[in-house]
Parts: structure tokens; sequence; C-alpha cells
């Protein structure tokens, strides 16, 4: 079976209870719903033919439109050659992500790394598993980390690095967190890195405001029934366009409203699965209810 398949059997009849698994009608004549797909590792299995798989091309599909041939995505090095390992209890590293809110959970899910190259000894390491994609985002875990340059004018000049990315790294077409939302019954769709984990494990990011045209038909070749654009509050416009661009498609789309100086990850109440379902109205009087808190203040 491959995603094109998945793709004809349009949304799944239901889910799982516990949402781990994507029910459907099999063409062995099922009325009832008895294929159940895992939406972690791509595996199904029917319960009244017998029969059973795994997706194919669950690790290896590139998303529609194609993507461009390979000599214009250059690979990035794998992972190893940067000597990455997991983020481990007692680092610099584990103590930056504990302290943005993270759990031991979430280290394991998204795979977090550090390396101990000099390069990266300051850096927490995200690796980007977006279908053939297999790059690297890193970020400073310290707050002020400066490079200098020279500018156009001859005069050196000083920015604050917080992100580098990996070899290949093409912002136009890659997802953050692609390949664990392909049977997701819902999308969160977030700018950031941070605001994706923040939302929930059925969060992408699109590494800007602007969610470009081949990552929204990434996205809209999935099954999931509806999507919630949760862009940076300041970013309202951006995210009523994408929730357009969406329904346009004859799709379910929400746009989760945010003061405008907040992004999904700056809001501790909204962290996890509070926000996961949070219907439009739901979420403006969430908007308001910090208003009143910050006019409080
Ligand atoms: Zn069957």
């Amino acid at each position: 079976m491959t995603l094109e398949d998945l793709e004809r059997l349009g949304p799944p009849v239901r889910y799982t209870s516990d949402r781990t698994q994507a029910i459907y009608l099999h063409s062995c004549g099922d009325e009832t719903g008895h294929f159940y797909i895992n939406v972690t590792t791509g595996g199904w299995k029917c319960w009244k033919c017998g029969r059973y798989g795994f997706i194919d091309g669950y690790t290896d599909w590139e998303g529609r439109p194609p993507a461009p041939p390979p000599q214009e995505r250059p690979k990035p090095p794998p992972l190893h050659t940067i000597d990455a390992q997991r983020v481990t209890r007692g680092t610099p590293q584990y103590d930056y992500l504990r302290g943005r809110g993270l759990s031991d959970d979430d280290i394991l899910f998204y795979d977090l790394r550090m390396s101990k190259r000099e390069k990266y000894s300051r850096q927490v390491i995200f690796p980007v598993y977006d279908r053939g994609y297999r790059g690297f985002i890193t970020r400073y875990i310290d707050s002020e980390q400066k490079q200098w340059h020279k500018g156009p004018d001859g005069k050196w000049k000083s920015r604050t690095l917080r992100y580098l990315n990996s070899p290949g790294f093409n912002r136009q077409q890659t997802i953050y967190n692609y390949d664990k939302v392909l049977l997701c019954e819902e999308i969160q769709i977030a700018e950031g890195i941070f605001s994706a984990m923040a939302l929930g494990r059925n969060a992408v990011a699109t590494f800007g405001k602007d969610v470009t045209l081949v990552q929204l038909e990434r996205l809209l070749v999935l099954p999931a029934q509806s999507f919630v654009v949760a862009l940076d509050g300041d970013a309202l416009s951006q995210a009523l366009d994408v929730r357009k661009r969406i329904e346009e498609r004859g799709r379910v789309a929400k746009v989760m409203f945010l003061p405008e100086e907040h992004d999904p990850d700056s809001i501790p109440t909204l962290r996890g699965i509070t926000v996961k379902r949070l219907t439009e109205t739901e979420a403006l009087r969430v908007r308001f209810a910090l208003a009143r808190k910050k006019a409080r203040v």
C-alpha cells in the first residue's frame, strides 16, 4: 500500500480511542471498518481478511508536488557525522530544554541531540525528519550568541545568532515534524519548532510566518480531517490567509488567535493537550482572558 493509496481512501472512518490507529474501510468488502493503520509506524492490518503490511514509502515519500531532483537538493551530512548523541541529564542542553518546558518524553519523541564538537558545544540539535530529508537545525542555548561579519560598507557588525541550519536545508519545502503527523486526525501548523512542541505532537513548524505553496500542498495531501493554523500572534493576517487557502481546497481549518506579542510557546497554560482541541470561540476566549490579565498587571 502506498501513500497515494492512502490518499484515495480519504479521511479515516474513525480513530481508536487512544488515537494511535486510524480506521478505514478495506477493499476486501469491509463495510464497518476493520482496516487499522498505526499512525506512528505506518503498519496496517485488516481484521476482516487478515492481510497486513506497511505503507510503502512511509520513510522516503517526498510529498506533492514532487521535490526537485537530488542535485538541486544536496543531502545534509548524516547526523552521525557530527557525533550527535541524545540530550542527557546533567548537561547544559538538558537544563535549557527543561527550562523551556520540555519533558524527558519530549526529548525522546523529538530525538533531541547534542554534540561534543566545539562548534556545537553550546547548541541543541533538532533532527528534521521530513520524508526523504534528514537534516537538522540547531539552537544556541545561550541567549546572547553574537556573530561578527563585515557589512556592505566595510564596517564590522554583530548579529545575534539563534539558529543554524544543516546544509541543504530548504525553508520553502521543509516541514518540521512532518513524519509524525502523516496520519493525525488534526494537524496544527506553527511557525517555530518550540511553538510546535508547545502545541502538541500533532503540530508541525514551517520555519516562518509564510506557509509556502509547497508546504501547504504537502500538508493537504495528508488525510487529516482538520487543520489548526497557530502562527504567532503578530501574524494574524497570514494565519487567516492560510485558513482561506485550506478552505478553498474543501478542507476544514481553524485559526488559533493569540495576543499580538505571543506565540504558542510563550503561554504556559497553552502547553500541551489543553490547546489541542480549542475551537475558534474558545481560542478567542483565551485571547481575551490573556489581554485582560495583561491589563491588570
Ligand atoms: Zn480486508
